[in-house]
């Protein structure tokens, strides 16, 4: 077998692998190898001691991912040791629920593997050349392990583009319905694996619409409801629940699902949440519970700005609407804007609807997204659930 390529990191890009982060930018590099990319370098530091084993990328910003830092082989039993844990893990925290995240990347140990397991179809996005070049040996040991019924590539994001990837969706293995029924908690979901947003459902929600549940009652509103996963939870213990989005298919799959489930008492709004709130305000509206799910509005550092505006307005109507006793449920998905910097955007919300609040609870993605502490850009979703007093 031929020696695996040897890049060498410069004294900076050693300075940056020592806060633990499992990246390295290309500009860290001393010299950038004539590879084509995917392979598995060893990666040195500036004085050439053995740092550990990574994936390298020739057209990412993001020039190598860490996959071991010991020397080790990386062969079937390696992958399967991981695979395994992976596993072992899901075991442990997900209950209730048979859809989940099964692998979640760096944090499983994947560098840039993602899959979603919906009741037994198994759906991958594979975001990195140097995984994609082990997928069939991992394909193989999912089949083994798990023999699941159906396995699905949803490799239709951007971020292949910039690693010089085709963009495709496919089903390699078994049937894939065209709907998949899933459990999440008392309710009951179809899932369209294949054309849905993400793989199919926002899984990394799926533990604060359970825990929205326990907080149902009177009159409800899902903002930014998708296909109703807070709505359904919330339907369950609420008189009536207003489900508003701007996606018309996401709302009729929405009230597929209440059928689903023997719910009858949600309305769907398509509008835009803006002018819904606004005008709801304006109308003397008033609700006992109100989630607030936006998607990422600072997607980068430039759109910050206008981000903290969009989570001050949306919060501030919320507050505004809520009756004395009513709860908040509000989430920021942007890795952009930390926690803290949420909480600001909350409480000045609150202050300028003249309402007194508390926060009861905090909470983050679910447990089968754990954030790996030091990629930080694994810690973007936020919740607070608060009651107005
Ligand atoms: N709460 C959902 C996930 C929400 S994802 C769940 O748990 O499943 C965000 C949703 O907001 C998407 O479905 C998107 O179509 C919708 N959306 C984005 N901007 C919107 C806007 N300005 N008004 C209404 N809906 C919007």
């Amino acid at each position: 077998m031929p020696h695996p390529p040897e890049l060498r990191l410069t004294a900076k890009g050693w300075r940056w692998q020592r806060t633990g982060h499992p990246w390295i930018y290309r500009d860290d590099l001393t010299a950038p190898p004539a590879l084509p990319g995917g392979e598995l370098v060893r990666v040195l530091d500036h004085q050439g001691r053995f740092l550990g084993q990574a994936f390298y990328s020739a057209k990412s910003r993001i020039a190598l991912r860490f996959l071991t830092y010991p020397e080790e082989a990386v062969d079937r039993g390696f992958w399967e040791a991981r695979l395994k844990q992976a596993i072992a893990y899901r075991d442990r925290v997900v209950a209730g629920a048979d859809a989940c995240r099964l692998i979640y990347g760096e944090a499983d140990g994947f560098p840039g593997l993602i899959v979603d397991n919906y009741a037994g179809h198994l759906v991958f996005q594979v975001l990195h050349p140097g995984l994609e070049r082990h997928l069939p040996e991992i394909i193989d040991l999912l089949k083994t392990n798990l023999s699941p019924s159906s396995i699905t590539l949803r490799n239709d994001v951007e971020v292949r583009s910039l690693e010089g990837l085709p963009l495709e969706v496919a089903t390699v293995w078994g049937e894939l319905p065209p709907l998949v029924e899933v459990r999440e908690g008392g309710v009951h979901l179809l899932v369209d694996v294949k054309g849905g947003q993400k793989t199919g459902l926002f899984l990394d929600q799926r533990e604060n619409r359970i825990a929205a549940a326990a907080y149902a009652q009177g009159e409800a509103l899902d903002c930014f409801s998708y296909q109703g996963g807070f709505a359904l939870h919330l339907a369950r213990h609420c008189r009536k629940v207003t489900m508003v989005e701007s996606s018309a298919p996401a709302l009729t799959r929405a009230q597929e699902n209440a059928y689903l489930n023997g719910l009858d008492n949600l309305e769907p709004v398509k509008e835009n949440v803006f002018a819904f709130l606004k005008q709801a305000a304006a109308a003397g509206k008033r609700f006992d519970l109100i989630v607030l799910d936006p998607p990422a509005f600072a997607k980068s550092r430039r759109d910050r700005e206008s981000a903290v505006k969009g989570y001050h307005e949306i919060n501030r109507r919320a507050f505004q609407l809520l009756n004395p006793g009513g709860v908040l449920i509000t989430c920021s998905c942007s890795y952009n804007l930390s926690e803290p910097e949420f909480l600001e955007i909350v409480r000045r919300a609150a202050a300028e609807a003249h309402r007194q609040a508390r926060l009861i609870e905090r909470r983050g993605a679910s447990r089968d997204h754990p954030a790996l502490l030091s990629l930080p850009e694994s810690l973007y979703l936020k919740c607070f659930i608060l009651e107005v007093m």
